[in-house]
């Protein structure tokens, strides 16, 4: 496999985020992390690029995310891209793909694309699948091993009962599943190497997009209201007696286990 890509997102290291007052996330001032499923990614595009091929990231974030691409050079890639720019802010998914299809023209051919199969924060898993239209490329979600040769692909994709084996023809966007291929450390001469790669960084003007084709204006779709739920927990009466405490606690494991 000669020329690879791979989105990469930066997400918050804690879910415990703010948003403002129209429901976008504050990523100023909050520690980031690469997503993990992305991680998995960039490791499976390092393997079947092997010696001969390239692997490109690209992430479109705020300016701060050159450092981070920079650790990812120092990983293994060969290139790095952040696509930066006021105008991209409150993106939704189809506003955020098309952004990453105009860098992925204008970036060059590429026989794979590869993706997480979902950001922890946005959380939708539409990224890759509305990409691949905006490329017109054909789409593999939820690809846990990836095996390259002359002729093609085989993709294991998980299932939610099992998994599901598929041959395909590049190029095509895939997205791999979050720990399907852990993320090789960075070693030394890897970080030599990344010092001496600059990071492309693009706008909206370098990618041909209008500002009405990005960030909220371009976004079809709005966040009305948010609401957080942690996994597990539900609002009940306080009890501050212990006996009938317990009872009701009882009561909460039966209805969830009966
Ligand atoms: P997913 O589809 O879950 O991501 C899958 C994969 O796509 C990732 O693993 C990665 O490989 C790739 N990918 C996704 N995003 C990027 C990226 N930026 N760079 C490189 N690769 C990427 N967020 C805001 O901060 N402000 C808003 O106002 C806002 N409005 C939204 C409105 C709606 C209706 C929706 C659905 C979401 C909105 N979001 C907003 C979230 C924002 O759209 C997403 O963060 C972003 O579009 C990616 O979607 P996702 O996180 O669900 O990605």
């Amino acid at each position: 496999m000669k020329r690879i890509l791979v989105c990469v997102k930066a997400v918050p290291v804690s879910a415990f985020v703010e948003v403002d007052s129209q429901h976008r996330l504050k990523r100023d001032g909050i520690n980031l992390q690469w997503n993990a499923a992305d991680a998995s990614a960039l490791e499976a595009a390092l393997r079947l690029a092997g010696e001969d091929g390239s692997v490109t990231v690209l992430t479109m974030g705020t300016s701060k995310l050159e450092s981070p691409l920079r650790e990812l050079l120092a990983r293994g890639a060969s290139r790095a891209v952040l696509i930066t720019d006021r105008r991209m802010a409150g993106a939704d998914t189809q506003a955020t793909a098309r952004v990453l299809a105009a860098a992925v023209k204008k970036l060059g051919d590429f026989d794979l694309i590869l993706c997480g199969c979902k950001a922890i924060d946005g959380e939708t898993g539409q990224v890759p699948g509305q990409l691949a239209a905006a490329l017109g490329l054909p789409c593999v979600s939820n690809g846990e091993t990836l095996e390259a040769d002359p002729d093609g692909l085989t993709i294991t994709r998980r299932l939610e009962t099992g998994t599901q084996e598929l041959r395909g023809r590049t190029p095509t966007v895939i997205s791999l599943c979050a720990y399907s291929y852990p993320l090789r450390l960075p070693g030394i001469l890897g970080m030599r190497r990344a010092r001496n790669i600059p990071v492309e960084v693009l706008n909206a003007d370098d990618l041909g997009l209008l500002p009405e084709q990005c960030g909220l204006k371009g976004s079809a779709t709005k966040v009305l209201a948010m609401e957080s739920r942690f996994p597990g927990m539900r609002r009940g009466p306080k009890e501050t007696d212990l006996t009938l405490g317990a009872k009701a606690l009882g009561q909460i494991l039966r209805e969830v286990r009966p």
